[in-house]
């Protein structure tokens, strides 16, 4: 059927949606989202919506530029697969290494590809492993990561990232991995200053490296602000105290930069905004602004240096690895990023731009905290603004505002009460002024409901 009536029923009969409850779908099904321009998506109807979560946080560009389509159907014309195994590589892939090399820090010079996020940060973890075997520390094998991250959906993935719900799902975790708590400032650490509880978070990464044994911990793996855990902006005090707990006992750092890369911070890698110089950063997302699915492990050279002069063969990699087409996308992407100014016009203009407005949102009375790094944002609905308190979670909240949201025209994503915000980097002041409207119209409405 070609009816939206039609196409929804096929994908409620058939289609097992990612992170979806099924039951509570009900008949109605799923929005049916059929065109988007700019910073704006489309359905089925007609009704357009301000995408303020650029897809899942990747549509970088925003949607629509004609360069991207065509750097893609120029390479699937010219050669759409070829795989890197077998002592062979394709142009798109080769100047994509180089190019992102060039973006990296200094000492970034080697890229491992992959077709997703996911992938990356299971390259990240293979990669941690068999550099402290080569390196002679084989009982170097424990990674630590942190609470209530996201770090993808493989095994490996769910197993790095610190979801209870995802682990309590689909049997055993990766052996060898643990988790310490997330710079939460607002929900966990309000009793003190957030200058003060950064360190406190660093404290509970020193504690575990001793309990565990500092010779056994291999690596730390964290996102520079953690996004789908509730884009989470740690206290300034945090990245340095914990970049100094990880270099006392010689722990590689692996920075996930699937959201905060190109420019979601306002520099090229998040990274680079906390001055983490990571031995290895995990990318995707942005880095072909979702127009085609490309990852990529960035290898540091002390990394690189023993798996290529010490290892041998990596037995590692995906039929995907550095895809001509995805590949080609990319380079336009980031071609057209760098042209563009993008990364810079997140930085001086609509970063602080949108940081003032948004902060402006604190005097709403449902919302108790309103924060903002470069283009990502979060709001936090309470019921007690003077205590911070949440609402009872039956009342679902954070669901609610984004179920309004979208009547309002808008596509905020809600993680638990927590209401998030990563629009395409493209986007204008004018329309940061149309978010914020947008989003206040619908605090207003939400409120309604909730004491309704
Ligand atoms: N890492 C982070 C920080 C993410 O946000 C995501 C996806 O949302 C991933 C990894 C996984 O990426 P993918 O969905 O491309 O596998």
């Amino acid at each position: 059927p070609s009816d939206a009536a039609g196409l929804k029923a096929l994908d409620r009969d058939h289609y097992l949606h990612p992170f979806t409850d099924f039951k509570a779908l009900g008949d109605e099904g799923s929005r049916l989202i059929t065109a988007a321009d700019g910073i704006y998506i489309e359905d089925d109807g007609g009704r357009r919506f301000l995408d303020a979560m650029a897809g899942l946080w990747c549509v970088n560009l925003g949607y629509g530029r004609q360069e991207l389509v065509d750097a893609a159907s120029r390479q699937l014309q010219q050669l759409p697969y070829y795989n890197s195994f077998f002592k062979t590589t394709n142009p798109p892939a080769a100047e994509l290494a180089e190019t992102l090399c060039g973006l990296a820090p200094d000492h970034i010079n080697r890229v491992f590809f992959t077709g997703s996020g996911s992938e990356a940060n299971d390259t990240a973890l293979r990669m941690v492993r068999r550099y402290w075997a080569l390196e002679g520390q084989p009982e170097k094998q424990w990674i630590i990561g942190r609470d209530n991250a996201y770090h993808g959906s493989t095994v490996a993935g769910m197993s790095l990232g610190g979801m209870a719900p995802m682990q309590a799902q689909g049997g055993p975790c990766v052996p060898g991995i643990t988790h310490i708590r997330q710079p939460y400032w607002f929900d966990e650490g309000r009793d003190m200053s957030p200058e003060a509880f950064g360190k406190v978070c660093a404290d509970a990464l020193e504690a575990r490296i001793q309990a565990l044994g500092p010779d056994k911990v291999a690596a730390f793996i964290a996102e520079p602000v953690q996004g789908a855990g509730g884009a989470i902006i740690p206290p300034e005090s945090y990245w340095p105290a914990i970049k100094e707990v990880l270099s006392r006992h010689d722990i590689l750092l692996v920075v996930d930069e699937v959201i905060c890369g190109f420019g979601r911070l306002g520099e090229w890698f998040g990274s680079v905004h906390y001055d983490l110089a990571p031995d290895l950063m995990s990318v995707a997302k942005g880095l072909s602004s979702g127009y085609l699915p490309i990852g990529g492990v960035l290898v540091g050279d002390r990394v690189a240096r023993t798996l290529i002069d010490d290892g041998g063969e990596f037995h590692h990699g995906f039929t995907y690895s550095g895809h001509p087409t995805c590949a080609a996308v990319a380079l336009e992407n980031l071609r057209l990023m760098a042209a563009e100014g993008v990364v810079e016009q997140v930085r001086r203009v609509t970063g602080p731009y949108l940081a003032k407005h948004w902060k402006a949102l604190e005097r709403h009375p449902l919302i108790g905290e309103a924060r903002s790094l470069g283009l990502i944002g979060a709001l936090e609905i309470v019921a007690d603004k003077a205590a911070g308190t949440h609402f009872d979670k039956t009342l679902k909240a954070g669901e609610t505002c984004r179920e309004i949201c979208f009547e309002f025209g808008l596509v905020m994503r809600s993680v638990g009460d927590t209401m998030i915000i990563s629009p395409p980097l493209v986007i204008t002041e004018a329309q940061i002024d149309e978010l914020i409207a947008l989003a206040t119209a619908a605090l207003d409405e939400t409120a309604r409901r909730l004491q309704a």
